[in-house]
């Protein structure tokens, strides 16, 4: 039963949707009619899964609530910004559900939590001697990269990894100066660590300018986008960041026994987008060690509660007939280009869908316990960085990834998945600032070998 608030706002929806204006608008628009044009969904039962699953998770997940703050000029507000990174053992996950069916409190006793939070400028909020917020807030951001050392043994802030991927964007198109809206008409290449503008004004430059977030940021308003753009990064390049740690250490060659869970989908949007292809290369570079030292694939795996593929897999799930849905549990859908055009978001571009933000690509999955999942895998070689073929073949760890999707999902948020919802519960409480996920592992991964 609706509020009565909700009720309202449902009537005043209805009676926009019934002026004319808008039927107008809706009779030239397009059309699909079920069962007439366009490829038609075909579930396949997934592969079979591989004797030996990964016996941990890294699950990463943030939140980036912008908060009002009082030092006395009128809408002053700050991002408050939190990563958690959870381990998961699936071994204890696993006793767990032998007892009862998972409940997320429970669930939660089986992780060891590990939280990194940071504080952003907003509007009205300016520091030390900057003349704006959005100068304040470019450089809180270069702050965040350069001073979050991610595990205490590793040492390595989190700016040399932005800055590696830095090193892949190309330089063909230099961007205007962040100092644009102060008179600066100069446009660079954004280098690494801090530099100057090459005007006369010689102002600050930091290797994070070029995310161009900063383009997205207003010094008078709300910073929601902004602050969103942040996180998406702050999630990817840590994910990033974990992957080359394990490279460098000892563990490298147990990489297989992890599995990477990160919330959304495996792409980067907006100003930032360029890192995708960033990122896209250097997974595969890792991928190519990672396959000579154990002969298998990373195990990447994103997950979306929301958005248009997870409408659409919810609509194409249901039948004529009531009760009886298309997805039997364990069975797949990996939507080609065309699919996803014709059904999912219409385009004639022959550009391929989400060329230049996706570094990995989305399917459709039904659980064993029936929860619909819409997640995407990394392309971790040339080969499997295509959406023109549905062949899962091109994909080694498909059937690993659908085994964990099996595993993790909760009963209770049937088409999220457990641990990023605690994750999410995590991130709202942050316990410490920097995390020691590096030392935990290691010392998880002992334990068990
Ligand atoms: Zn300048």
């Amino acid at each position: 039963m609706p509020y009565e608030g909700e009720f309202a706002a449902y009537r005043a929806l209805q009676r926009i949707t019934e002026t004319e204006r808008v039927r107008q608008l809706l009779s030239r628009a397009l059309v699909y009619t079920p069962g007439t044009s366009g490829p038609a969904i075909t579930p396949s039962a997934s592969p079979s899964a591989p004797e030996q699953l990964p016996e941990f998770i890294v699950a990463i997940d943030g939140s980036n609530p912008e908060v009002a703050v009082r030092n006395g000029y009128p809408g002053a507000r700050v991002g408050y910004l939190t990563i958690a990174s959870v381990i998961l053992d699936l071994k204890a996950i696993d006793r767990l559900d032998a007892v009862r069916p998972a409940d997320p409190a429970a669930f939660r006793k089986t992780e060891d939590t590990a939280t990194i939070d940071a504080a952003l400028p907003g509007s009205n909020v300016v520091t030390r001697t900057h003349r704006s917020a959005k100068v304040s807030f470019r450089e809180e951001l270069y702050d965040v990269f350069h001073n979050e050392v991610v595990d205490v043994q590793d040492r390595m802030p989190l700016l040399d990894t932005y800055e590696a991927l830095l090193a892949r964007k190309p330089t063909i198109r230099p961007q205007s100066c962040p100092y644009e809206d102060l008179g600066c008409d100069q446009s660079f290449v954004i280098g690494q660590g801090l530099s100057s503008c090459p005007c006369a004004e010689r102002r600050s430059i930091w290797s994070t300018d070029a995310l161009r977030i900063h383009e997205r940021f207003h010094d008078v308003g709300t910073n929601g986008e902004a602050f969103g753009e942040v996180m998406q990064v702050w999630e990817r390049v840590l994910l990033v960041h974990l992957l080359r740690a394990f490279e460098r250490s000892e563990i490298f060659a147990q990489v297989h026994r992890l599995a990477f869970f990160i919330d959304g989908p495996l792409a980067i949007f907006g100003h930032p987008a360029w890192l995708s292809a960033a990122i896209s290369a250097e997974l595969q570079r890792i991928n190519a060690k990672v396959r000579k030292l154990t002969g298998r694939d990373l195990i990447i795996v994103g997950v979306e509660k929301t958005g248009a593929f997870v409408t659409h897999f919810d609509e194409v799930d249901q039948t004529d007939e009531p009760g009886q849905e298309r997805f039997e549990p364990r069975s797949y859908f990996l939507p080609t280009d065309r699919y996803i055009k014709q059904r999912i978001i219409y385009s004639d571009s022959p550009k391929r869908y989400g060329k230049d933000t996706y570094f990995g690509r989305k399917f459709f999955y039904k659980t064993k316990s029936g929860a619909r999942i819409v997640a995407s895998i990394p392309f971790l070689d040339v080969s499997q960085d295509t959406l023109d073929s549905d062949d899962v073949g091109l994909y080694p760890s498909f059937a690993t990834v659908c085994a964990l999707l099996d595993k993790l999902v909760s009963c209770r948020y049937p088409n999220a998945l457990a641990p990023l919802v605690s994750a999410h519960a995590q991130a709202a409480i942050p316990l410490h600032l920097g995390a020691k996920v590096l030392e935990q592992l290691a010392r998880a991964l002992m334990r068990e070998s």
